[in-house]
């Protein structure tokens, strides 16, 4: 189920804007708080599709009754340019458990590259729902790998990808390759990628926009 977030007016709107204006990007923190605010309202969005359960909250007064999370999700990201997105995911689903996962692409030539997972650290996944968060899924090639390496955790009963901008090609991508319940909540889906895999008009490269140009 793939939920394109721009298709409503929301305050989204604004947060994407924003993270796409090349002079608002000159603001490395803006840029990744907007991706952070980005990441609470998908969050509140997709905790509206989890399942409650009831329990009974002694205050000074008396006794309430309130539906709570019968199980907080876990949180995954891709690193380096996922860590302010799971930063927002984690001031709501403050109780959940992360994982880490490095993905990067080693290029055998300018347009060509292979997906390289090193690091993973996670609890396990065995039946648990998962939130893995990654700002863009511009092939999809870095979330199909992330979703495989995290199975030696254990099979997870559902998954939620959770992007600021897609590429349709990418979206095709992790339908293919997730199981048939993953649910894709993105803030936009652009159409066109460039020859280096680039989304158009996307954001540009926000790992770099968050924390720096690597070298
Ligand atoms: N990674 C990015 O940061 N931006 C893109 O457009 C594609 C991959």
């Amino acid at each position: 189920m793939i939920h394109d977030l721009s298709k409503n007016n929301s305050i989204i709107g604004n947060f994407i804007a924003e993270l796409r204006d090349v002079t608002i990007q000159k603001d490395a923190m803006r840029f990744r708080r907007n991706l952070e605010r980005l990441a609470e309202v998908i969050g509140y969005e997709i905790s509206k599709t989890l399942s409650y359960s009831k329990k009974t909250v002694e205050t000074p007064l008396g006794e309430a009754d309130v539906n709570v999370l019968t199980e907080q999700p876990v949180l995954a990201t891709i690193l380096r340019a996922g860590l302010s997105m799971h930063q927002g995911l984690l001031n709501y689903f403050d109780g959940s458990e992360s994982a880490f996962i490095s993905a990067y692409r080693k290029h055998t030539s300018a347009e060509e590259f292979a997906i390289k997972v090193e690091y993973l650290a996670s609890p396990d996944i065995t039946n648990k729902t998962i939130i893995i968060s990654d700002p863009m899924l511009a092939t999809g090639a870095s979330m199909v790998s992330v979703y495989k390496a995290l199975l030696k955790q254990g099979k997870p009963s559902k998954v939620y990808i959770v992007a600021a901008v897609a590429s349709k090609e990418a979206i095709d991508h992790v339908r293919q390759h997730l199981p048939p319940n993953t649910e894709i909540w993105v803030g936009a889906i652009d159409r066109e990628l460039t020859a280096h895999s680039y989304i158009v008009p996307g954001i540009g490269d926000a790992g770099d926009l968050a924390y720096g140009v690597k070298c």
